[in-house]
């Protein structure tokens, strides 16, 4: 319907834009905690869920995107609790994974926080790194003052004071993890277990990711114990109350059902799907105009800007306010990396290596198109069939520009067999194949990002109150990261309402 569409009965209404997870969950927060308010959300695609999707493959439904969400982080499993998943949630079967490394796959070792090995024993056992490696990721053992920083730009500093830059910074200026961990135990250690752990999250480059941002944890360590990375994160194990809780939770029918669940969670007809906000305009009298398809129009008393960061910086920068420039550029040059996801159904007897793992990771130095590779019938018990395995393959890194995604499916498919052949001995053709196309899908977070944000944040409060910006653009890309965020806005547009 074209025209002005204007609050139902004159309740105050927040527009939520973006309807992945970021969004929907603020939305059905501001549902829940404020029933007064007229919610919508809009969402540009013909279906909700953004980056979340789970379609059928091989007859299982089988994720293209996100599989798993990290237990520890609470925000996760408290939706789950909230919308009556918690009692569905399951956790990998197998908890040990590979990398590719030296000519061959070699089991991960135990006592890896992000990469970081605790366990030198085992470190070494692993061959994953050499001799000297070992040695060299020792020293930080002995340490008992705080490894020398070998360059500090402006730019990494975090804040131009270089005075703490927040969360996870715990009172050091924000670094890169690649920084921070060759710093403590060295180029190896950080290259062949620390950098394909975290490029298998982000598809991004341990030396150019945040701490703060991309590996709180690891922040905390090093804030915890500043000689001895070490010896943060052994601090850390041994504060876990359970050391064999789950690590991970996954949901058998998809990570879709939380988002199914969200939906209906909602009041019907609050998510109006097809609907790209092309212009957000303020109103005189207080308020905001939303611009959509076909002359379509909402009003609101509050927009929740739960979109990209590059979409935010567009409808931002269409303003044409002076005092926004800083956050529009800072918005528009956030890069973002490409990524593809094939899954393959392929003959168990055709692989030469077992599947006795959750997968395998690919590190830089051993560069191959495939960056990582789930055994995803392994991992799962529920995708587990006789005589199947499931594949979930990913390809494409920052920096790679968008090659990943614009191959040919027949030109990533070769590719994808030929490093399978390679890695786990792929010797027959895959009976089924999918592949989804993830373009500018993982945000890059650089040294400062929080610090940035958080500037962007309020100048957009002090500029534009009533608008808020959240998501994976922002403080975490995990699921619980972005719950955590929507949320958060969703209780500041509440309370400002
Ligand atoms: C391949 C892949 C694998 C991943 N695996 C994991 C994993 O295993 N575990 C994990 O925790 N995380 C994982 N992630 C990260 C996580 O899935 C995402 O960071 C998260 O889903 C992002 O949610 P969001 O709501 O912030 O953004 P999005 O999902 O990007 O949602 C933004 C929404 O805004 C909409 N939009 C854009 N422009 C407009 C407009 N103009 N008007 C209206 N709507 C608009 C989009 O259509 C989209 O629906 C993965 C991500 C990818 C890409």
């Amino acid at each position: 319907m074209a025209g002005r569409a204007s609050a139902e009965g004159g309740r105050p209404r927040v527009v939520v834009v973006g309807a992945g997870l970021s969004g929907l969950t603020a939305a059905e927060r501001l549902c829940a905690d404020r029933p007064d308010l007229d919610v919508v959300v809009v969402d540009a695609a013909d279906r909700a869920g953004g980056k979340i999707l789970t379609t059928t493959f091989n007859g299982i439904p089988l994720d293209c995107a996100a599989d798993a969400f990290l237990a520890r982080v609470p925000e996760g499993l408290e939706l789950c609790r909230r919308l009556g998943l918690a009692e569905q949630l399951v956790s990998p079967a197998q908890r040990s994974a590979f990398v590719w490394s030296h000519g061959r796959l070699r089991r991960l070792p135990e006592g890896l926080v992000l990469g970081v090995p605790t366990d030198l024993d085992a470190l070494e056992a692993s061959g994953i790194v050499s001799s000297a490696g070992v040695a060299r990721a020792a020293e930080d053992l002995e340490r008992t003052t705080p490894p020398a920083r070998h360059h500090v730009s402006p730019d990494d500093a975090g804040s131009p004071s270089g005075s703490p830059s927040g969360e996870g910074t715990h009172g050091g200026a924000d670094e890169s993890v690649g920084a921070l961990v060759r710093r403590h135990l060295g180029d190896e250690v950080t290259e062949r277990l620390v950098a394909p752990l975290l490029g298998g999250v982000n598809a991004g480059d341990a030396d150019d990711l945040s701490v703060a941002a991309g590996a709180p944890q690891l922040a905390a360590a090093a804030a915890s114990d500043q000689a001895s990375l070490i010896r943060g994160l052994r601090r850390q194990l041994a504060e876990r109350s359970d050391p064999d809780a789950p690590v991970f939770f996954g949901l058998p029918q998809g990570t879709t059902t939380l988002i199914t669940a969200l939906v209906r969670a909602l009041p019907a007809g609050t998510v109006r799907l097809g609907w790209p906000v092309q212009r957000l305009t303020p109103l005189a009298g207080g308020g905001f105009r939303l611009d959509g398809p076909d002359g379509d129009l909402l009003e609101a008393d509050a927009v929740v800007m739960a979109v990209p960061s590059f979409v935010a910086a567009r409808l931002l920068g269409d303003l044409g306010a002076a005092e926004l420039d800083a956050v529009v550029d800072g918005l528009a040059s956030l890069e973002w990396a490409s990524v593809a996801m094939v899954s393959l159904a392929v003959p168990t007897d055709g692989l030469t290596h077992p599947l006795d793992g959750s997968g395998y990771l690919v590190p830089a130095p051993e560069r191959a198109f495939v960056t990582a590779c789930s055994f995803a019938s392994s991992k799962w018990a529920h995708l587990r069939r006789d005589g199947t395995a499931l594949l979930r393959v990913s390809a494409g890194h920052a920096g790679d520009g968008d090659d990943a995604v614009q191959r040919s499916d027949e030109d990533i498919v070769a590719a994808v067999c030929a490093d399978l052949r390679t890695h786990i001995g792929l010797e027959v053709a895959p009976t089924a194949v999918r592949i989804t196309r993830w373009p500018t899908s993982l945000p890059q977070y650089r040294p400062g990002h929080l610090e940035r944000c958080r500037s962007w944040q309020q100048t957009v409060a002090a500029t534009l109150p009533g608008v808020w910006l959240t998501g994976a653009s922002f403080e975490g890309l995990g699921l619980p990261a972005c719950i955590r965020q929507g949320t958060q806005a969703a209780t500041e547009a509440a309370a400002a309402v």
